[in-house]
């Protein structure tokens, strides 16, 4: 049985006419810089998240990189963030010319550990920038308790996180700012490019909106250097469809996560440490942006996987601070072991919500075969 990671084709068929629809409503209207669409889905987005403001944006790096530079943040300054994340997160800080402190990840959560942020703090330290990876929210109260008093901005990477909360409130709106990405394979994706910051400080909102313009306001008086980081009108039209759907989706990623833990808890119970599966804490919703195992022998169990037509991906091979673009800070392997040992140890399998039962029993049934042999196989996962 053949079984994608993800199937966006099967997305567009049940909502093909609403797409083919809202399209053509831009293209008839012929506005396409920050026309009709991109304001509609900015206060539908900031109602939807329970926030007061929600600015469209060109792609989720970008709107990282924008609330940077909305805060003037740049060379000498620091910003903390985990290195178990897609690079955007660390380019963003790069890009501005500040300099990544990274803080090692909890491994049941793969989000940054907070409890290690304090000690990661200077003099110099801007910001802190946690990513919601996978769908599930950092330790937010413990991260605004850092940055608190201290006057640290706090600017949530939630690109893979649309619909998670914590402790109630929508991931993005606890910090500072939050920034989405709507690329194509995150929960809630457009047709390309695009993202949105979402913010409760109206100062921070308008700085943004100018910021998004080359710095103008009004038109040709350039007040700060921007750039052209405007969310594409076709694109917010695209997305403004799916956020209809989004809720229904996200119930059933999540159902389909709850089948897996139960079509697996006979092979995890075994506690052959082989494979552990992802873990909801508390008074956090997970999104199952991707659905996240940890496997002793990925390489062999991904290949089994790959064998029964199974797609799976590897969310991320190689830790940030590991990356050839930041060599120069001098970062060695072995500096934050959990992210390093997590890089070689994850792997995401399908959990799109159109995946069919016989789907969802045949990857299970498959990963179950592969990692539940004997532990004397293999050498069981780290446990921390
Ligand atoms: C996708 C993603 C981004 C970047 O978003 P783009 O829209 O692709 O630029 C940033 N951070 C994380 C964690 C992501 O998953």
């Amino acid at each position: 049985m053949n079984v994608p990671l993800l199937d966006l084709e099967a997305q567009y068929r049940s909502i093909q006419s609403e797409i083919l629809e809202a399209v053509h409503e831009v293209l008839a209207s012929q506005k396409f810089i920050l026309g009709p669409a991109v304001t509609n889905l900015e206060s539908r987005i900031a109602e939807a998240l329970g926030c007061r403001h929600a600015v469209g944006v060109s792609s989720g790096s970008d709107a990282l990189l924008m609330c940077l530079m909305a805060e003037g943040i740049g060379p000498g300054d620091e910003v903390i963030t985990t290195p178990f994340t897609f690079f955007a997160t660390v380019s963003a800080i790069l890009r501005v010319g500040a300099t990544p402190r990274f803080v090692d990840i909890c491994p049941t959560t793969f989000n940054i550990d907070a409890s290690r942020i304090a000690e990661a703090i200077t003099k110099r330290t801007r910001a802190i920038m946690p990513v919601h990876l996978f769908g599930l929210c950092a330790d937010m109260d413990a991260i605004m308790d850092c940055a608190r008093d201290r006057g640290i901005i706090v600017i949530e990477d939630a690109a893979q996180a649309f619909g998670a909360t914590y402790r109630g409130r929508h991931a993005g709106t606890i910090g500072d700012y939050g920034c989405y990405s709507f690329f194509p394979s995150k929960n809630l994706g457009g047709a390309g490019d695009g993202g949105m910051i979402v913010t409760n400080d109206d100062a921070k909102a308008d700085r943004l909106r100018i910021l998004r313009v080359q710095g103008a306001s009004p038109k040709y008086h350039h007040q700060i250097v921007g750039g052209n980081f405007r969310l594409d009108t076709i694109q917010a039209a695209i997305v403004g469809v799916k956020l209809r759907h989004v809720v229904a989706w996200t119930e059933q990623r999540r159902a389909n996560a709850a089948r897996y833990f139960d079509l697996l808890a006979e092979t995890t119970r075994r506690q052959t440490g082989l494979l552990s599966l992802p873990r909801e804490p508390l008074h956090r919703r997970h999104v199952y942006n991707q659905f996240v195992v940890r496997l002793a022998d990925r390489q062999r169990v991904r290949a089994g996987l790959s064998a029964a037509g199974i797609g799976t991906e590897i969310y991320y091979p190689v830790a940030a601070h590991l990356q050839p673009a930041v060599a120069s800070l001098g970062l060695a392997a072995g500096a934050f072991p959990v992210s390093e040992r997590c890089a070689q140890e994850c792997l995401a399998i399908p959990i799109y919500p159109e995946l069919p039962e016989s789907a969802l029993r045949a990857v299970a049934g498959a990963l179950a075969g592969l990692a539940g042999g004997d532990p004397s196989e293999g050498s069981p996962m780290a446990v921390w």
